[in-house]
């Protein structure tokens, strides 16, 4: 999406990033996670860990912000962020969802 008018003090703003750590024997499915992330960053993927649980994957089309929410989240401490500093917000999308 283009915006027509951009904040007066956009290059002045930096947003946090974050790597996506999924540790996949240790999750059961329950799709928290993937679920509750506030920039779609995590999909639930077709592999099966040794437990037959389909554990979750970071899709391309969205940033993690490192808001921290999915590791909060998950019952199983299958799921951590590592800080990736500060970024431009040329770097992370919009969140794109369907209408429903
Ligand atoms: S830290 Fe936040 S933005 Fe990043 S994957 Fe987890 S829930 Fe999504
Ligand atoms: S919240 Fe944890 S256990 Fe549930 S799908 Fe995500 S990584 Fe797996």
């Amino acid at each position: 999406m283009t915006f027509w008018r951009q904040p007066l003090d956009r290059d002045r703003i930096f947003i946090p990033f974050g790597i996506v750590h999924i540790i996949e024997e240790r999750c059961k499915g329950c799709g928290f996670c993937v679920e509750f992330c506030p920039q779609d960053r995590l999909m639930m993927s077709e592999r099966t860990n040794s437990k037959g649980y389909h554990p979750p994957e970071v899709t391309e089309h969205a940033d993690c912000v490192n808001c921290g929410l999915c590791a909060l989240l998950c019952p199983d401490f299958a799921i951590y962020v590592e800080d990736g500093g500060l970024v431009s917000p040329d770097r992370i999308d919009p969140v794109h969802r369907k209408e429903e």
